[in-house]
């Protein structure tokens, strides 16, 4: 990753021609310069030129950014202003260090293979205690008072059984005789050979997810491998300026996947596979050629799941053995479809959702900004929870004028966010993952 330093140049490409504040959903919000693109990388340029300093000011500024990658896509002169402000976060980290319990969770818990679960099995026994249902919603609201959750939120409940439990206690999965910690192909095969890497969000909280994943996969013709070692994708750690943890996940997730001659690597968080693809590179490249060389190797394999299925196996309906008019439970049912930041502006993949959307048999109907961002932004939706809402409206109130009786999308983050957007604005929008959507059609033969 490249420091603050580093990205001068960067920084000097910037000619304050505003185009990016028409397109920054922070700006959009508060009206104020420094929120804006343009705004943060003044900051930036005056920090480097030492004209400022690291101040409360500075942090919160730079917090302020939901990494939707808009202004990247606007700008004339291609300035990076997400990669500058995750640099800036980056430089607070190291100059002011983190807050007691991110960093504790960051560098103690996050990278563990062990860990991490216990403590989310942990806080599965205790969510009973401190939230109740809401009926209907499959969400959770707090009972009492609790930092960082506001009694607003909708939070998504962690799952009865984790995804990689499922998996691990599965039949349907042969144990590896290579000794790893692996479940699903193993020994010769004419399939292309597809590790999956699950992703925080889908592991606790949307296993249903990975499990449509692996069922599609499956179906077609793909032999699916799930290193039961793998680990955050390290996305969270990066964009709270956490660089260090966010390069030992990646080592670990390249060690966890590089033991299987793989032909592709997927998964079904598009924040996931644009990490896995471009961040992973990036966070390695100062480690030396031998790793370079790894992660290249493992990064060129890396697909988000409607990439792969549509553009490398060339996924059809037909592919069911069955005619979409004559299965799908879907075809009275209008969809309609909200691009991820990191899918559509980080990858470039936009038709192939929305080709398997169509697939399903269900009628797509466009919002009228399927690529304005739902207001995640990370942990920025934890910390400015407020602010995140008011982003989350418009995509809420957009997706409820279409009529649509479901709202996919390819990000396990984006479905919670856009979940308690609906639920604030009164709307039952059903909100699914893409492949949800073909796995019901494989459920319904
Ligand atoms: S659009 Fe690009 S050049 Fe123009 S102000 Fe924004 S970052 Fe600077
Ligand atoms: S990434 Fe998005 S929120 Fe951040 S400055 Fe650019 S347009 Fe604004």
């Amino acid at each position: 990753m490249k420091t603050l330093k580093q990205l001068s140049q960067e920084i000097n490409k910037c000619v304050l021609c505003g185009t990016c504040r028409s397109v920054c959903p922070t700006f959009g919000v508060v009206q104020r310069e420094p929120a804006s693109a343009r705004g943060k990388v003044a900051l930036c340029d005056a920090y480097l030129n030492k004209e400022i300093g690291i101040s409360e000011g500075f942090i919160k500024h730079m917090n302020e950014c939901v990494q939707c990658m808009a202004c990247y896509a606007a700008c004339p002169n291609d300035v990076n202003v997400p990669d500058i402000i995750l640099a800036a976060r980056a430089e607070i980290a190291k100059e002011k260090g983190m807050p007691f319990v991110k960093s504790f969770i960051l560098e103690n818990i996050l990278d563990s293979e062990r860990l991490m679960p216990a403590a989310m099995k942990f806080a599965s026994r205790l969510q009973g205690l401190l939230f109740k249902g809401v009926p209907e919603e499959s969400g959770l609201h707090r009972r009492f008072p609790l930092p960082l959750i506001d009694e607003r939120r909708l939070v998504p409940p962690l799952a009865e059984r984790f995804f990689m439990d499922v998996v691990a206690d599965s039949s349907a999965f042969s144990t590896a005789p290579t000794g790893h910690p692996t479940k699903g192909w193993v020994g010769q095969t004419t399939r292309p050979r597809v590790g999956f890497f699950a992703g925080c969000l889908i592991n606790y909280m949307l296993p249903n997810i990975g499990e449509a994943s692996l069922k599609v996969l499956e179906k077609a013709g793909a032999s699916v491998v799930v290193p039961l070692d793998q680990l955050c994708c390290g996305m969270p750690a990066l964009g709270m300026g956490d660089v260090e943890t966010a390069k030992v996940l990646a080592l670990k997730n390249l060690e966890a996947f590089e033991k299987y001659e793989l032909d592709y690597i997927t998964t079904a968080c598009a924040t996931c596979s644009d990490g896995l693809k471009r961040r992973f590179k990036e966070l390695l490249s100062y480690e030396g050629e031998d790793v370079q060389r790894r992660v290249d190797k493992f990064s060129s394999k890396v697909r988000d799941i409607t990439e792969l299925l549509v553009n490398d196996f060339g996924f059809r309906i037909s592919d069911f053995g069955f005619y979409k008019s004559q299965i799908s439970n879907l075809k009275s049912q209008i969809v309609t479809y909200h691009d991820p930041c990191h899918l559509r502006r980080g990858q470039g993949i936009a038709d192939e959702p929305r080709e398997l959307i169509e697939m399903s048999g269900a009628k797509l109907k466009e919002m009228s900004h399927p690529c304005r961002c739902c207001g995640l932004g990370g942990s920025f939706n934890i910390t400015n929870y407020d602010f995140s809402m008011e982003i989350n409206r418009s995509k809420a109130e957009d997706i409820k004028n279409t009529g649509a009786d479901i709202v996919a999308t390819a990000c396990p983050g984006c479905m919670i966010q856009i979940k308690d957007g609906l639920h604030q604005l009164g709307a039952d929008t059903k909100v699914v993952h893409v492949v949800e959507l073909l796995a019901d059609n494989i459920d319904s033969r």
